[in-house]
């Protein structure tokens, strides 16, 4: 392999071309993908833990902020280990521009807030990360944005509310927690119809499964805290598009001089975990079907969601969408309502109880009384969040016993102690 030095002029620019990575297919995508050496030649990707960057003479650092020369100049700005991070994903989501961010939910509040103003309106789908929810229904229209909500899975339903013009679209597919599956192309074809930008969040899907930007969407968001950090370490998030005038002239600016910059050490964990991201994923997924199929029928469960069993409602697009698999999360219906919930949840023996997701360990909550309590009851109900749903997070334990703790754990919940 040749060893490479970093370039002095640092675009911001990750259109593939004249990539060697562009000919890769994913796998050595995210373990090659962006590395950019340093004058030590080290294999692994280096760390560069600094706030600031030095010139040689005054007109450099002045060539440096007037734009003449590409260069790192403050790490709220940029840094290179966040930049090899950032051109890894870009990579992987067939993007242009990537900005990584301090959080998934940094990310989301910038890809919306930077681009509307008081007076626009936001269509989005109902069944929402809490968070999510949170910056639409209350943060938005606080500063006079008007935010709708539909039924994501219903594409007459997005018809009939991208009728009136829209600055831009968000939803989330599969949904947390309740796996809904929504048709991305569908919606890009209606949204751009009326002149709306598409926001997807991938959190759930990654890159291995779903590449929104391919299906027509214009930006795609990520929670890094999840699976593509992978094992529960570091917080993290990323906006990425192809859309030049929204990365230059829209978010760049607005992250810049607001601030959610990702910590270099934390891109530097992000990194090493995309390096596993095909492996881990597909077996989460493995096993999240495996669960799923030997649950299916067990008296203690009314219903089983999850994408890749043939009875959700969203099966078919999802094996279309989501490259045959239905992804690392389940979501069981306990029979017995919340207090079966909490039953199988206490009987657990090796699943953790967290609200966390995507780690190699496996964590299983009970939303409506942990992640989404904030909702209120009517609207977790409109968003089909039972009381006796759980949330499953199959992470990378041995299949046979995973499938093994959460069978004895209902059965367990199926009598009051
Ligand atoms: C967790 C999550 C987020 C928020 O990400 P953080 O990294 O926790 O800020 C956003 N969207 C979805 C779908 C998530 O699961």
């Amino acid at each position: 392999m040749p060893v490479s030095v970093p370039p002095a002029n640092r675009s911001d620019d990750f259109s593939p071309d004249g990539d060697p990575a562009a000919g890769w297919h994913p796998r050595t995508r995210m373990v090659r993908g962006g590395l950019e050496r340093g004058p030590y030649s080290e294999t692994c990707e280096a760390l560069y833990l600094t706030s600031g960057y030095v010139y040689p003479d005054a007109d450099a650092a002045r060539r440096a902020f007037d734009g003449t020369d590409e260069r790192y100049v403050y790490s709220r700005f940029r840094n290179p280990t966040n930049a090899q991070f950032e051109r890894r994903l870009a990579l992987l989501e067939g993007a242009r521009f990537a900005r990584a961010t301090a959080s998934g939910m940094a990310a989301v509040t910038a890809a919306l807030m930077s681009q509307v103003s008081a007076g626009d309106r936001v269509v989005a789908s109902r069944n929402l990360f809490v968070s999510c929810h949170y910056v639409l229904s209350e943060l938005l229209p606080r500063f006079g944005v008007t935010v709708d909500f539909v039924p994501g899975a219903d594409l007459d339903a997005w018809r009939v509310a991208l009728a009136t013009p829209a600055t831009c679209v968000f939803l989330e597919t599969p949904s947390n927690p309740g796996l809904e599956i929504i048709d991305i192309a569908a919606v890009a074809d209606m949204a751009h119809a009326t002149g709306a930008r598409v926001l997807v969040d991938n959190a759930f899907a990654t890159p291995v499964l779903q590449r929104p930007l391919a299906l027509g969407a214009d930006v795609v968001v990520h929670s890094a805290t999840k699976y593509l950090d992978g094992q529960g370490r570091c917080l993290g998030g990323m906006v990425l598009t192809n859309d030049a005038a929204f990365d230059a002239d829209i978010l760049q600016p607005f992250l810049r001089h607001t601030g959610p910059a990702l910590s270099p050490f934390n891109a530097w964990v992000m990194l090493k975990g995309l390096e596993t991201l095909d492996l881990r994923v597909r077996a989460h997924g493995t096993s999240a079907l495996a669960i799923a199929q030997a649950v299916e029928g067990h008296p203690a469960v009314a219903v089983v969601r999850y994408p890749g069993l043939p009875g959700h409602p969203g099966h078919a697009l999802a094996m279309a969408q989501m490259d045959g698999c239905g992804g690392g999360m389940l979501v069981l219906e306990m029979a017995g309502g919340p207090g079966a919930a909490f039953r199988f949840l206490d009987g657990l023996r090796l699943i953790d109880i967290s609200n966390n997701l995507g780690d190699a360990k496996s964590l299983a909550c009970h939303p409506a009384t942990t992640t989404h309590q904030r909702l209120g009851e009517d609207e977790r109900r409109a968003q089909g969040i039972t009381p006796g749903l759980v949330r499953l997070s199959v992470g990378l334990e041995d299949t046979r016993d995973l499938v093994a703790d959460v069978t004895q754990a209902l059965d367990g919940a199926l009598s009051v102690p």
